[in-house]
């Protein structure tokens, strides 16, 4: 039943932007007077379990009316009741109005003081959605989801840009999340608004655009950064990064109008963005800087069995080579513009995508749009013993950074990635982080598989079923080349407690090495034949005791069931 209208004072008895406490049926209500408007919250502060709020002082927090508590100095809505910082300590607000010139209120709350939070995330990638996606799930109302991409597209899945690159799907095939998905799930997403700056003391972020949002929890995903060659003409047009579908973009625009393509990194991305170029009619060239590909996922066998197989489908090397400068000169004419010499593959740019599916957002500036004028362009590339090769476009892939400004920024600790612990909470309780952007236990880490598992301990965490928790993975690598197969896990080298059982069949192309370590696979090269390199995964994940096996491990598990 709803109460009476208490007469309290004259409007004028109460200093302006200031608070007087009255007993309302019983209650102590805390008055508060903002020019001639009035509010009324419990007077009872929960954070400091006394009646203080009255003497709160008085302010706003991005255009909402607050009250700071005297004591411990959280805020609460002046229009709700609503704790900014933690909602879980939210006190009743009561209808409070000013008639001719004196106070009244009701003793029956407007409503129960909001409860639901507010979760923001940044970035909007794979890992922070893979959290939004395990979170509506498992606690759908939990929080009101807002999250920022700096990219203008909706979430897509970054692993499959190599093959949109080579042309084997198209940008449409690789979206994750629709626009609509966002919609419907009740998600606000801002694309294309990077978040600049976290106040974590108002528990703000602030976008490129000005847009400014609470949070109760914030999620960090913001992934990682390619690593960009500190040497000069690094900034030339025609040297790009291979991260996102902007890089698509200009790639696939130098392929329509240039025919010499550079890739410097013979690692997993490195050889992706070299098949792709190739695939798009390119002449390329895979600059590294060691004298074996894919050091970290290969031993020398098997890297050497790869480098064939790639020469054979039309891919140069030139390794051991250390860049040491891009060199500039007048863009050639774009000769090369209209048909590709080999694949004759034909691809849409990312940029019609985002034209498509984010019609608000601005398009992304392909690398390429523009050029064809007199302007400098990348010339070649000249290594540390003073050669050069050709290249009109360049292509780094020297590996990935943790994107960890924004947290640095914000005072979050960070060594390599934005420190967090097995939770994937950050040092602020109330800021968590997932992804690349991440380092656990000392580790970062570059592939999907890990950061879904954070992700997922993440989502039963920020849904406070804390269950969860993240211990670190082992993890395997593919390369997604057609034709070529090839599996890596653990530790594939071994070291002097270790032994090696080694397959080679050099005719029909395969190698298989398994690294053993007390009866335990410790690690897997795999060549040619990797429908076994799940069983062996599993095999070094669970730690079985092999010996029973091991006559038979190196043909695989058909032949020990
Ligand atoms: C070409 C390519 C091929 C790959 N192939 C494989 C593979 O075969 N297997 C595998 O396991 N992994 C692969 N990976 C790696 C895998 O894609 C990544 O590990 C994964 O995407 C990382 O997810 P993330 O959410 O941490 O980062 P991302 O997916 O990069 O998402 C981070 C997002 O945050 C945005 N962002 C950054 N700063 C801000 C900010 N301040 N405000 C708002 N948004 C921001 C970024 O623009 C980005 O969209 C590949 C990666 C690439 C580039």
């Amino acid at each position: 039943m709803k109460s009476s209208w208490t007469f309290i004072c004259d409007l004028d008895e109460v200093f302006h932007d200031c608070g007087v406490a009255a007993l309302v049926d019983d209650k102590q209500i805390a008055i508060f007077r903002v020019g001639d408007q009035v509010y009324a919250l419990d007077n009872y502060d929960p954070n400091s379990e006394a009646n203080v709020l009255a003497r709160g002082l008085l302010g706003d927090i991005n255009g909402e009316p607050v009250v700071a508590s005297p004591v411990y100095k959280q805020h609460f809505s002046l229009i709700s009741g609503r704790c900014i910082e933690d909602p879980d300590q939210s006190v009743l607000a009561y209808p409070a109005r000013v008639q001719e010139g004196r106070i009244w209120v009701r003793s029956t709350p407007i409503r129960a003081a909001q409860r639901t939070r507010r979760l923001v995330v940044i970035g909007n990638g794979m890992a922070g959605m893979k959290v939004v996606e395990d979170l509506l799930q498992i606690a759908p109302t939990a929080y009101e989801v807002t999250v920022f991409g700096a990219e203008p597209h909706p979430n897509y899945n970054r692993i499959l840009l190599s093959p949109v690159l080579a042309g084997e799907k198209t940008v449409q095939d690789i979206v994750l999340n629709s626009f609509e998905w966002y919609r419907e799930k009740g998600v606000k997403l801002y694309v294309d608004d990077p978040i600049v700056a976290i106040d974590r003391r108002r528990r703000t972020v602030t976008a490129k655009s000005g847009t400014v949002v609470n949070y109760d929890r914030l999620l960090l995903a913001t992934g990682s950064n390619p690593i960009v060659l500190p040497v000069p003409g690094k900034d030339l047009p025609g040297v790009v990064t291979f991260r996102d579908l902007q890089d698509v973009d200009a790639m696939l625009e130098a392929a329509r109008t240039h025919k010499k393509a550079v890739v410097i990194g013979g690692g997993l991305l490195g050889l992706e963005a070299a098949h792709g170029l190739l695939k798009q009619g390119m002449d390329v060239t895979v600059v590294h800087l060691l004298d074996t590909l894919m050091e970290r996922q290969l031993d020398r066998a098997a890297a050497s069995m790869l480098k064939e197989s790639l020469e054979k489908r039309g891919l140069k090397f030139l390794m051991p080579a250390k860049t040491v400068e891009i060199v500039g000169g007048p863009s050639p004419a774009a000769s090369l513009a209209t048909s590709p010499a080999r694949g004759e593959v034909r691809q849409e740019r990312a940029s019609d995508f985002a034209t498509t599916l984010s019609p608000d957002s601005p398009l992304p500036q392909g690398e390429g749009q523009g050029e064809g004028a007199a302007a400098e362009r990348v010339r070649a590339v000249r290594f540390d013993d003073g050669s050069e090769i050709e290249a009109d476009l360049v292509v780094m892939a020297a590996g990935i950074r943790p994107n960890v400004e924004l947290a640095k920024s914000a005072g979050l600790r960070c060594d390599r990635g934005v420190l967090v612990n097995d939770t994937m909470q950050t040092f602020d309780p109330s800021i968590y982080a997932v992804g690349e952007c991440v380092q656990h236990r000392n580790s970062t880490y570059g592939l999907i598989a890990p950061l879904f598992e954070q992700a997922n301990v993440c989502a039963t965490h920020l849904a406070e079923f804390g269950i969860g928790r993240y211990t670190g993975s082992l993890i395997s690598t593919q390369l997604k080349v057609t034709g070529i197969d090839l599996f890596s896990a653990g530790d594939f080298l071994g070291g002097p407690t270790s032994e090696a059982l080694v397959l080679r069949d050099a005719k029909r192309g395969i190698y298989k090495r398994i690294v053993i370590e007390k009866n335990r696979v410790r690690g897997a090269v795999l060549y040619g034949d990797v429908k076994d390199g799940p069983w062996y995964f599993e095999l070094m994940t669970q730690g079985q005791d092999i010996g029973p096996l091991r006559d038979k491990l190196l043909f695989g598990s058909a032949f020990v069931k």
